[in-house]
Order: structure tokens, then C-alpha cells, then sequence
């Protein structure tokens, strides 16, 4: 009866390890540990296989459509890097609201981490071809080939500063 209470199965553990198998009392303690990290991960995985995940999914999305709606207005739906502007009449629009540190590393959905840009300069930040110095320049790399049209070719946009949401409201 006695070893039917966890907490006395407990103390005849304990008990044991300290009298007979003291010398193998680190290991155990690793060992139980381990199974307890090794238990959680499961449990997650298991969660994640269940469809718990959902319960993040609803939140994320009306996260990051405030986070698009807040930068696109701030930015009047113009690109930050080239001044493009193109809106139909259904409201669409070429720009994205783009993260400057990405949200899977910075988790920042915040409005200053938000850079409206066409789609164009949203690929090129996305895949590390710009990037903004300390004072809102853009610094461009010259890890690329490219030819066009010299006003839409993206070199030409070294180190110039990109549009603030500030200009936008002065203008
Ligand atoms: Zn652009």
C-alpha cells in the first residue's frame, strides 16, 4: 500500500540510490534528466502532429496583416528604395511590406522593422543583395550581374537613403 503513494516510491528511490548505489547517483540524475528533455520534445512533436500548432496560426496571421497594413499606409504604398508607386483601382498594389531584419530571426513585427518595397527590391533584400546601413542607406552588393534599363537596374541605388515614412507626410 505504502508503494502505491508516489511520494513514498519516491523516498524508497532515494533511499536505495543513497544506501546501495550511491557512486551511480550522477548518472542517474543524468540519465533522468535526459528523459525528461527527451519526454517534452515528444510531447511537442506530438502536439505539432496533433494540429495544436492552429492555436499560433490565428494570432500570427492578424499579426502580420496589422504589420502589412500599418507599414503600407505609412509608406503611402510606395517602394522605399525606388519610389515606385502603382495602385488599381481594386487597391492592389505593387509594393510588399517588407521585414529590414527578417521575422524569423528578429520575431519584430514592430512598424520599425517594416520597410514598404516593390516586389523587385523586396526579392533583393530578401536574398541579401541590399541591405540599409545605421542611416537608412542602402547598401548594395556586388555579388550579382545585371543589365536593364540603367533607372531600374539595381546598382544604381548604392548608398543612396531610402524614403521615410516622414518625407511622405512633409510631401
Ligand atoms: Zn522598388
Amino acid at each position: 500500500m505504502l508503494l502505491q503513494r508516489p511520494e513514498a516510491r519516491e523516498s524508497v528511490r532515494q533511499l536505495i540510490i543513497g544506501t546501495h548505489l550511491s557512486h551511480y547517483e550522477p548518472l542517474i540524475k543524468e540519465a533522468t534528466g535526459e528523459n525528461h528533455l527527451i519526454n517534452e520534445a515528444a510531447q511537442k512533436l506530438h502536439r505539432r502532429a496533433l494540429g495544436g500548432e492552429s492555436e499560433e496560426a490565428p494570432a500570427s496571421t492578424a499579426r502580420s496583416a496589422a504589420f502589412r497594413q500599418e507599414v503600407m499606409r505609412l509608406y503611402d504604398y510606395t517602394c522605399a528604395a525606388c519610389r515606385l508607386r502603382i495602385i488599381t483601382p481594386e487597391g492592389r498594389s505593387a509594393v510588399d511590406a517588407a521585414h529590414i531584419i527578417p521575422y524569423s530571426e528578429s520575431r519584430d513585427d514592430g512598424i520599425g522593422n517594416g520597410l514598404a518595397l516593390c516586389k523587385l527590391h523586396h526579392w533583393a533584400l530578401d536574398a541579401g543583395l541590399v541591405a540599409l546601413d545605421d542611416r537608412y542607406r542602402l547598401l548594395v552588393s556586388n555579388a550579382f550581374e545585371e543589365r536593364g534599363h540603367a533607372a531600374l537596374l539595381l546598382r544604381s541605388l548604392d548608398a543612396k537613403p531610402i524614403l521615410r515614412p516622414r518625407q511622405i507626410k512633409s510631401s
